[in-house]
Formats: structure tokens, sequence, C-alpha cells
């Protein structure tokens, strides 16, 4: 864990989140529900009023000059997400309604063409329902096998394990970068190279890590990456799916609808090239040009002085929460992003959550869309605290405040 102390101010930082000031059942709010969604600086949301003020317009299409404006911004778009996570070229990445629409796009293309009766699909036990459920209905269409990577006690994969679930029957593995539950950081770069030696093509959910992580996904040689906008500060309803330019072209198309094709007609339609294949209809214009600032936003402040920021709140939040009677934590990994996933003995995570908020405190009760890996620890859910660049170690004075009262009382 970086333990580099922050250089960042974060009182400007937190001046450019509207949102965070004000209060929430009489208390200042305290916003530590960021896995789940981060909040989004005001660059974000002029750039939505701007649009729609200004330029509104459908893109690609339009022979005039608040279309042509749209569509440069929308691709502009386009150009930076392919810097952000270092893409060889801008037609590998495809935009998409966020990370649960990237897996799904992925199990109905590269799935369907690709993936056939008696083959494997590789996933792990603390994936996100949306990089499971997709799996199992691809294999129940396809008569394929979905093999699970166990994990440890703290949270982390099991390696060797891993390596032995792989076979020439393996197709595919699916596995998050960054856990939304425990903030386990996976080794993918092993992961990858594991299912490369047994042709096996990798999808990696990048859901929880694009916000802390440097992504770079031709050192990583990941096939597919995907991720969500409203986790790294940008607008909802909108994400991205990378893919490598190969299997892209391979891989037949998605939807079909406008903008798609080439040629449509009675007698046979054709398609168009990547990554309009993958594009069917209006997309979410004003959202994916807001998102550019999302973008920006992150390379100004600058990802090592957030990540520093995070890694210290985490290493704080542990030291104080550690401190309390009856307070019992999921997963400790060794390597994690901003994420803490408790319990208090005898108290019912729900109830902890509710008398939280009273106290105006933002933080997700409960299974987390991960019902396999709370099965694994046995438990019907968890407290989560997740933070951000805004967040500050006072806040989190308060979430243990709270949590002690709370270990008290119902002790
Ligand atoms: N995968 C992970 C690890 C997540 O944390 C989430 C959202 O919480 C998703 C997938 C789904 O993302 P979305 O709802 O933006 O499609």
């Amino acid at each position: 864990m970086n333990m580099m102390s922050t250089s960042l101010d974060i009182e400007r930082i937190r001046e450019q989140f509207p949102i965070l000031h004000q209060e929430v059942n009489g208390k200042p709010l305290v916003y530590f529900d960021n896995a789940a969604t981060t909040q989004k600086p005001t660059v974000v949301i002029s750039a939505l009023e701007n649009y729609y003020k200004g330029i509104n317009s459908n893109i690609h299409r339009g022979a005039h000059a608040l279309a042509d404006q749209a569509t440069t911004a929308f691709e502009a778009t386009r150009l930076s997400i392919k810097d952000f996570i270092n893409a060889k070229e801008v037609e590998e990445v495809i935009f998409t309604k966020g990370t649960t629409d990237g897996i799904n796009l992925i199990a109905a293309t590269f799935g369907r063409a690709f993936i056939g009766e008696g083959d494997e699909i590789v996933v792990s036990t603390m994936e996100h329902h949306s990089n499971i459920v997709p799996w199992q209905m691809l294999c129940e269409e396809k008569g394929a096998q979905l093999k699970v990577i166990p994990l440890n006690a703290k949270g982390e994969l099991l390696m060797e394990e891993y390596e032995a679930l792989l076979s020439e029957k393996t197709k595919l593995v699916a596995v998050v970068h960054a856990s939304n539950a425990l903030g386990t950081v996976n080794p993918i770069s092993e992961i990858i190279s594991n299912a490369h030696a047994v042709g096996a093509k990798v999808l990696v959910d990048g859901a929880q890590s694009c916000s802390h992580l440097d992504i770079d996904v031709q050192a990583l040689d990941v096939d597919f990456f995907v991720s969500s906008a409203h986790k790294i500060y940008g607008p909802t309803g909108m994400g991205f799916l990378y893919g490598k330019r190969q299997l892209l072209e391979e891989m037949p198309p998605y939807q079909g609808g406008g903008e798609m094709i080439k040629t449509v007609s009675f007698e046979g339609t054709t398609y168009n090239e990547i990554p309009y294949k993958f594009e069917a209809g209006t997309p979410n214009i004003a959202d994916v040009i807001a998102f550019n600032e999302a973008i920006h936003w992150i390379s100004q402040v600058g990802k090592e002085a957030i990540r520093a920021h995070e890694n210290e709140l985490l290493a704080y939040a542990h030291e104080k929460l550690s401190a309390i009677d009856g307070v019992i934590f999921y997963g400790e990994a060794e390597d994690k992003v901003a994420v803490v996933s408790f319990g208090i003995q005898g108290v019912h995570p729900f109830d902890i959550g509710m008398m939280l908020d009273a106290r105006g405190i933002a933080v997700r009760t409960g299974h987390h869309c991960t019902q396999p890996l709370m099965q694994f620890f046995g438990i019907e859910g968890t407290v989560r605290a997740s933070f951000s660049v805004y967040n500050t170690k006072e806040e989190i004075d308060k979430l243990a405040e709270g949590v002690a009262k709370i270990a008290r009382m119902m002790a």
C-alpha cells in the first residue's frame, strides 16, 4: 500500500463538488458510497448543461454546424478514453451504457460466436452479479460450463487453484480488477498471461479500478476491458468497452439499427466498421461529452496523488475502526483500493447503515451485488465505506464515532 503523504488541497477539490455542501438529516453530508457511484465535479455538470444549451444535435449524420460540433465533441471523448487506458487505436473503444452493458455485449457477441458446448468460462467468487449472470445465461444457452476461482479468508484469489482450472477447454476468463465489495485488487497481469497460455481470452471488469489505478490495456495485453463513467466522476448511463481490434472485427454485431450498418436492403445488410458496428441507435451523446471533462479532471488532479490520498484514508479508516470492539472486517487483502467492508458483531448491516444515515453518513449495506461472495463469508451482507479523493480524515472520525456508538448501544 502506498503510504505517501498526499499533496492535494482537499478543500479546493471539495469546492468543485457542489453536492458535498449540504446537510442530510440535519448533519453535514459524509459521502462514503463512492464504489456505488462517485460524485461529479462542476466541470462535468456544466458540460451537460452546455451541451443541451449550445450544441444539442444528433451526431455523425447531420450536415449542419451543430451536428458537426456535437460529433467532434463526442468523438473527442473516444480519443480521451483511448489515452486514459492506453489503447493502441481509437477504434478499439466502444461506447456502452456501462460495465454491465459492456459485459453483456461480449457475452452476446464474442460469447455466442466463439463459445460452444463443453467449453469453459472462468470467473471468480468475488465477481459482481453483472460478471456472473451474463455468463450463466450464455452457458445455459450453449451447454458451456462456468468455473469459479476460489478465495482465501483475506479475500484474495487462490492463484494456484486458478491455474488448475485452466485448460484447452477454457475460452474466456472474466475477472474483476478491483472488488467493489472488498476492495481487493486482483493480480490481473498474471491472470491474463496464464489464460493466454491456454489460448483463452480475458475480460477485465474495470468498474472499480479506473478511478484509482493506472490502466494500460496494451501492457496488460488484455482482450476486453469494461468500465462505467459514473464510477470515475462522470455521468450515469455511459461507459466503455475496450477490445483488441482483431477480436472486435471478428465478432458479430451486438444490436441492430442505425449507425451500425453500411448498407441496408431487403436482400441483405452490411455492417459498419468498428467501433460503429457495436453502437446501434442514437447514443447517450451529452453524457459521453461530459465524461471527457471527468477524464480531464482526473488527469489534472493526477491519479498518483488521488491514489496516495485514498490509501491514506484507507489506512486511517482501518486504524480507527479496528480500535472498536465488535467490528469485523471482510477482505483484508494486501493490495486494495479504498474500500472498507465491515460489520459489528450481532448487529444487522442494514441497521448500522440506517443509524449512520441519521448522522449524515452515506454508506452502502447489503450484499453489494456479490451474493456468492457473501455466501463464501457466510454472511448476509456488510457495511461498505468507500472513499474518494474528496473525502477527509475528519469524515472518517465521524464514521468511527458513529460505529463506536452503535457497537456500544447494540452490544
Ligand atoms: N462490476 C463491478 C465491480 C461494479 O462495482 C459494478 C457496479 O457497482 C458493476 C460491475 C456494474 O456497473 P454498472 O451498474 O455501472 O453497469
